[in-house]
Order: C-alpha cells, then sequence, then structure tokens
C-alpha cells in the first residue's frame, strides 16, 4: 500500500484583514477539508501546523508551535504568510509579546520555502497604502531587508483565488516550483498567473469596436470605468469566483488589478480610466 508523506505548514498571519484565509475556506476542489487532511498531489498532502483561524488549540499551547517548529523541523516545513510585515517598531503587529517582523524572519529562516499569500503578503498591498505609519513591506522585501535568504513565492490577490493557492501549493508538493523559468518578474508561477484578462476578456470584443460602459450598468467594456485588466495577469475569467458562479468583469465591475504589485496606491483611483504613466516603470513595465 502506499504511503502518503506530509508537508508541514506553519500559517502566520501578520497585517491583514484575515481575508485570504477566508478566501481558501471557500475553497470548491479540493475543499478545504480535503485540503488539509487529503492528499492534494497523489501520495502528498500538507499538514497545518499552525492556523491562528482554524487551529483548535489556543494560548500558549498554540504559540509554542510557533516556537518549537523552527529549531525541530528546520528546512522541513513551509510558511505562509498571509499579510504585510510592518516594521515601524514594537508597538506595530505584536503575536504573543514578540513582533509580527521577528516571527515572520525567524518562521522563515528555518523554512523550506515561503508563500506570500494574497497581495498584502506579496507587496504591501493596502496595509502599506501612503503614508504607511506602520512601516507595512511585503515579505520578500522584508526578507532581504534582514538578510533572510529562503526563497519567496508570491501568491497575490485581494484576496487570492483559492485555486492560486491550491496550485501554487501543488507545484511545492511536486518539486516544480524551484525549477528555472517557473516564476515571473513580480514573484508568481507563471502557470498561476498565466496572462492579461484582457486577452481572456467575455468584453474584448466591445474594446475592439471602441463600444464602451459609461455607467456600470451598460454593456461593453468596462475600460473607461478604471478597468485594469489590460495590465492584469490572473485566471478570474477561467475560474470565476464562489465555486464558479460569478467574476469582476462578468458582474459588470472592472478588474481594479488586485493581484498586481501596484495594487493599490497607483491604480487607485479604482474608477478612473487607466493611465499608462500611471505604472509605468513599475512591476514589468507594461
Ligand atoms: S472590460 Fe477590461 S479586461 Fe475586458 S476588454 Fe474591457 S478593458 Fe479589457
Ligand atoms: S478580475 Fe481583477 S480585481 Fe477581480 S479578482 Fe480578478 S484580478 Fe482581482
Amino acid at each position: 500500500m502506499s504511503r502518503t508523506s506530509t508537508l508541514p505548514v506553519i500559517w502566520f498571519q501578520a497585517a491583514g484583514c484575515t481575508g485570504c484565509s477566508i478566501s481558501l475556506m471557500n475553497a470548491d476542489y479540493p475543499d478545504i477539508q480535503n485540503l488539509i487532511l487529503d492528499e492534494i498531489v497523489p501520495g502528498q498532502a500538507l499538514s497545518m501546523l499552525f492556523h491562528a483561524t482554524l487551529m483548535g488549540r489556543t494560548g500558549r499551547a498554540s504559540l509554542e508551535v510557533l516556537e518549537r517548529v523552527p529549531i525541530e523541523r528546520r528546512g522541513e516545513y513551509v510558511l505562509v504568510v498571509e499579510g504585510a510585515v510592518p516594521t515601524a517598531g514594537k508597538e506595530y503587529g505584536v503575536v504573543g509579546e514578540r513582533t509580527m517582523a521577528d516571527r515572520t524572519a525567524s518562521l522563515a529562516g528555518s523554512a523550506l520555502a515561503v508563500l506570500a499569500l494574497g497581495s498584502c503578503a506579496s507587496y504591501g498591498g493596502i496595509p502599506a497604502g501612503a503614508p504607511n505609519p506602520t512601516g507595512c513591506k511585503g515579505v520578500a522585501e522584508f526578507l532581504r531587508d534582514v538578510g533572510v535568504d529562503t526563497p519567496v513565492i508570491n501568491v497575490p490577490g485581494c484576496p487570492p483565488h483559492p485555486r492560486w493557492f491550491v496550485e501554487t501549493a501543488a507545484y511545492v508538493l511536486l518539486g516544480k516550483a524551484s525549477r528555472p523559468g517557473m516564476v515571473d518578474e513580480v514573484g508568481r508561477l507563471s502557470a498561476v498567473y498565466p496572462g492579461l484578462i484582457h486577452e481572456n476578456c467575455p468584453r474584448r470584443a466591445d474594446f475592439d469596436v471602441g463600444r464602451f460602459a459609461r455607467s456600470f450598468s451598460e454593456e461593453g467594456c468596462l475600460y473607461e470605468l478604471g478597468c485594469k485588466g489590460p495590465y492584469t495577469d490572473a485566471s478570474c475569467w477561467e475560474h470565476r469566483w464562489n465555486g464558479g458562479v460569478n467574476w469582476c468583469i462578468q458582474a459588470g465591475h472592472p478588474c481594479v488589478a488586485c493581484c498586481e504589485p501596484e495594487f493599490l496606491d497607483r491604480v487607485s483611483p479604482l474608477y478612473r480610466k487607466l493611465d499608462p504613466d500611471d505604472i509605468a516603470g513599475a512591476g514589468r513595465g507594461r
């Protein structure tokens, strides 16, 4: 009989809203129960050692996991960070009497790999919005600053679609995430963020003939209403959301580039027509 090997996961929540966890709990295939209990690729499963929202343990007994695992299981576990890392001082972001920054550095330093889940963990996102009094940073930037060289894979989105996490985790389990060419220039797996929304949009024919919606209730391309689809790599058009029911553009709302490094400050105001100067020199310099 074949045996299942498990990859331990520490899921650490820093400065965020827990929306990425909520999104994952809405996963449909596999669902959250399958995801944390069953194999997600043949013969391999995740083993959730710590998740503040999902675990039954509380208090000191749960925090001990965060102290023990980096020492006892060095190089054996994956760290998932949800939320940005506050760096402005000890009064910002404390978990169990240690700062989020301190815990992120310690947990990442001993991890096999880090998944920065959500746009806050990937690039700073909303917590890093100007004037950013808490000094929030994305995980990769933070770890570079403190000299931790554990590989980081970004899984951005506000929130990320559950499949983006599942697919990225599957690539890690299969040992494929670290192969050359797998990660794009902003740290995401290219296979998971496969191309521009604009190239696959059901309203693209409207764009091509210049039929633009002037209000949210109208048919037509949403470009004039601020759609950032021409700039955003994501598979929402394919997977859609809430069990495949709908997604932003199908519902008549412009894409707001929620999984791009420039979200939120540099794509705001959200309903202003995309100005290429706003994003020139940022990210991939499209
Ligand atoms: S709605 Fe957005 S993504 Fe779709 S065609 Fe128009 S600009 Fe492109
Ligand atoms: S359509 Fe755009 S804003 Fe909406 S979830 Fe997808 S990437 Fe994010």
